[in-house]
């Protein structure tokens, strides 16, 4: 550890060091480790709201986020370019045998012309969601990403599911620099009870290869699953930091309706926030979005997710027509992008740029 971060991380510890406290224990490890182990993160998860020191925790995962990673938040825009999905996970409402939602397709020209747009405006990376939907071809796919570094110059990230190894190195080669396939639960039971036709050994596999690929490796699991313990989300984060996982999408499960998990409670905001924080804590280096889900549940608790550590925010990008479509789970929210960067100004951070011709726009 960088002897200017450590001083300033001690001088942290010493502002609170009237708590006798386990947590300390924890920071500490951190101060000599630059990473936790699993006893620690569940301490971490543990922690309840009014809790003294889950504010000591918060504090330092803030910090350890700056110093680690820069004062910068990075804005990325989301295109859910198509709600069409072959497969059934069992907690979203995209799932094929949800037959109560119109589906859509967007087309390759209206994707791009999307992206230009989202450039002008001056986001930082364009990620391209979808189901699992294989009317788009590797080849559409290829022509997508490239035409759309082609026209913008900004990094493209794909979340698309589970494409072959093959597809996923011509997408590489296509220009695709960074990709999202969550792992969902490390806990192998759990993963097969709630994915009918998820392949948990696929999925590991894949995100490996990608790392041998050159993209930047995002995955990321769903917080409060039922039957899921703390025990299960500390294992989660601890595969992300063995498997040298960049990018950590943690979001609370929302119940959606017509699915097989429908009348099972939302996943803790609370949780996840302390989950923010042990992540911060032992992937120092994350790009960690707080979650679009997290702020369904309220948008506050998405903000105090800058608070425990998290650098992202992911805005919605896609037309109105099509977003209200996109439902994965109920009353999902439009994370919009100049009401997130306005916010974060106010909250005293530093948000990607954004361009005069949409700040003119908006004026
Ligand atoms: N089809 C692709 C990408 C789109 S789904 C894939 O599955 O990889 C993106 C993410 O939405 C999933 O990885 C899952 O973690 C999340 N998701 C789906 N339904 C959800 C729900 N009900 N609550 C919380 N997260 C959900
Ligand atoms: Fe399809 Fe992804 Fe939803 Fe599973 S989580 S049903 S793969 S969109």
């Amino acid at each position: 550890m960088k002897p200017q971060i450590r001083n300033e991380l001690e001088k942290i510890l010493k502002d609170y060091s009237s708590h006798s406290s386990e947590i300390k224990d924890v920071l500490n490890y951190f101060l000599e480790h630059e990473t936790l182990e699993k006893e620690h993160i569940i301490k971490i998860l543990k922690l309840k709201k009014d809790d003294k020191e889950r504010k000591i925790v918060f504090t330092f995962a803030n910090s350890v986020r700056k110093l680690y990673t820069g004062d910068y938040i990075n804005i990325k825009g989301v295109i859910e370019f198509s709600n069409y999905c072959k497969k059934n996970c069992f907690y979203c409402g995209l799932r094929a045998k949800n037959s109560s939602i119109r589906r859509y397709r967007m087309s390759p020209t209206e994707i791009i012309n999307v992206a230009k747009q989202a450039a002008d405006y001056g986001l930082d990376t364009i990620i391209l969601q979808s189901g699992e939907d294989d009317s788009y071809s590797e080849d559409d796919l290829i022509f997508i990403i490239s035409e759309i570094r082609k026209n913008t110059k900004l990094p493209v990230s794909v979340s698309i599911g589970e494409r072959s190894f093959s597809a996923y190195r011509k997408f590489r080669k296509a220009g695709a620099v960074r990709v999202l396939l969550k792992h969902e639960t490390i806990n192998k039971t759990l993963f097969r009870k709630i994915h009918p036709d998820k392949n948990y050994e696929n999925r590991i596999e894949l995100l490996r290869y990608m790392n041998t690929l050159g993209y930047v490796t995002g995955s990321g699991n769903i917080i409060g699953l039922p039957g899921q313990t703390l025990d299960d989300i500390a294992d989660d984060i601890l595969f992300m930091r063995d498997e040298k996982i960049k990018m950590i999408g943690m979001g609370p499960f929302i119940p959606a309706h017509n699915t097989p998990l429908e009348k099972f409670p939302s996943g803790s905001g609370e949780l996840t926030l302390n989950a923010y924080a042990a992540t911060r804590l032992c992937i120092p280096k994350a790009q960690m979005p707080t979650t679009t889900a997290l702020g369904t549940i309220s948008e506050d608790l998405q903000y105090q997710g800058f608070f425990a550590g998290c650098n992202v925010i992911m805005v919605n990008i896609t037309p109105d027509k099509y977003r209200e479509n996109y439902n994965i789970y109920d009353n999902k929210i439009k994370v919009e992008y100049f009401y997130s960067y306005n916010k974060l100004r106010e909250l005293g951070f530093s948000p990607s740029k954004i361009t005069q011709k949409k700040l003119k726009e908006m004026l």
